[in-house]
């Protein structure tokens, strides 16, 4: 099988005698076809082919494709953000009336659709530590939990998920692991090979790494067997009615059936689709992942290392370190580096924590993550502000954190910019 690093470059699309050697950027709406009769069968889900961009896009096909292939899945989407692909992953299971297991540590937006916008909708989430007892854990399932959620290291607390605990938990209670690997990308760590069965990404993250594009992608395993709980999941289970009667699981298999749903249903209803340009940008972006994530672990271990002996520093999150929590985690899930955000306290609080933000010159303040440039953020006053302290606590964002994202510059320029900062607040 070949190497990952050929996959980022290769994968997705192979073009044949004389078609142009870059993915073709797909700029049409619609799509073409000689009789009624065939664009009918691609209405019926007969025949796969492509008719309205809302839905479907080639280009957009071609990056999902190299997506699933670098995660080792089945089939994958793109959607137009990373909030759409959790969404879509979680509301393509369950519905009003349904139930959630979370990790208490997810980003503060999915958190918040989850808590918030979803619970409109009649879906129940219960949140637990993701180094919560198995007691704890177990308790947290009900008759009507159709799916356990979570981040491979979370944003902005960047701790490493067990994986594989969780995965067996989910599988315990026959349900199917979600796991957002935004943060670690496939670069870093593959969930399927720990027993997750659906990966989700926000792509405006590190795949597409230039903070060039919004999006998101949805890959699937293939392998969690919905059809051994029918009354469970009846959405890919039991006829579609707003397709003549399909049913995903018999029609595509466990291969494709979570897919084809999410697109024949959520994407007809919602129209979440990344435009084909935007996806063209992050396969760009995607060539150059593994080189890149390569960089972006070299400068965020050393300049966890350099915080970690400055005397204005309190306290230190990153999972490459140690005396770090989660280092035992770090070692069996990313074993080749975790990713270029890590977190730290400074002496002093809020307070302090703003003004030596506030003395960075070339780390920028900005609400985003993991590109090519470096940039940090004050989460309690940005991402996670509904929040109360509280729940904050439960995230593990505490009021000092400031999250810092090494970009791919070079790290002497980066560490100079820091210790000029910090060496500025030391009474
Ligand atoms: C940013 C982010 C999201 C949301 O993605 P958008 O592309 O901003 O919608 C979801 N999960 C994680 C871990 C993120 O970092």
């Amino acid at each position: 099988m070949r190497k990952i690093e050929t996959t980022c470059i290769q994968g997705g699309y192979t073009p044949k005698n004389g078609e142009p050697r870059q993915i073709p950027i797909i700029q049409s709406t619609t799509f073409k076809y000689d009789s009624s009769e065939a664009m009918a069968k691609l209405f019926d889900l007969e025949e796969s082919g492509y008719f309205y961009t809302r839905l479907q896009n080639p280009t957009n096909d071609y990056v999902a494709k190299k997506l699933a292939e670098l995660e080792g899945g089945t089939a994958g989407m793109l959607t137009s953000s990373g909030q759409a692909a959790n969404f879509y992953a979680v509301f393509n299971i369950a519905s009003c009336g349904d139930h959630i297991v979370a990790s208490s540590t997810i980003y503060g937006g999915t958190y918040n659709l989850f808590a918030v916008t979803m619970k409109r909708m009649g879906i129940e989430f219960t949140f637990v530590s993701p180094n919560c007892s198995d007691e704890e854990l177990n308790n947290a399932f009900k008759p009507n939990t159709k799916a356990v959620f979570g981040e491979t290291i979370a944003n902005p607390a960047v701790i490493v998920f067990d994986i594989e605990r969780f995965a067996k938990a989910a599988h315990a209670h026959g349900v199917p692991l979600i796991i957002d690997n935004t943060f670690a990308t496939p670069i870093n760590c593959r969930p399927f090979e720990w027993g997750a069965d659906i990966v989700t990404h926000s792509t405006t993250k590190y795949l597409d790494g230039h903070g060039a594009t919004v999006g998101g992608a949805i890959i699937d395993s293939g392998k969690f067997d919905w059809t051994k709980y029918p009354d469970k999941f009846p959405g890919l289970c039991y006829p579609d009615e707003s397709y003549h009667g399909v049913v995903y699981t018999e029609k595509f298999g466990l291969a494709g059936a979570f897919i084809t749903k999410a697109t024949a249903q959520l994407m007809r209803d919602f129209g979440s689709i990344q435009s084909p340009q935007n996806a063209f940008i992050l396969n760009l972006g995607i060539e150059s992942l593994a080189v890149r994530m390569e960089r972006h672990c070299y400068n965020a271990q050393k300049m966890a290392e350099f915080l970690n002996d400055h005397p204005a520093v309190e306290w230190v999150t990153y999972c490459g370190l140690k005396d770090d929590k989660c280092y035992r985690l770090g070692q069996k899930y990313l074993k080749n580096g975790s990713c270029g955000v890590l977190s730290f306290g400074v002496k002093g609080g809020r307070k302090t924590a703003e003004e030596v933000m506030k003395r960075f010159k070339l780390i920028a303040i900005e609400t985003h993550v993991a590109d090519a440039r470096s940039c940090c953020l004050h989460p309690a006053s940005a991402t996670h502000r509904q929040m109360n302290d509280e729940e904050l606590a439960k995230a593990g964002v505490k009021p000092e954190l400031i999250r810092l994202s090494m970009g791919i510059e070079n790290i002497d320029d980066l560490i100079a910019d820091v210790k000029n900062a910090l060496d500025a607040v030391i009474k």
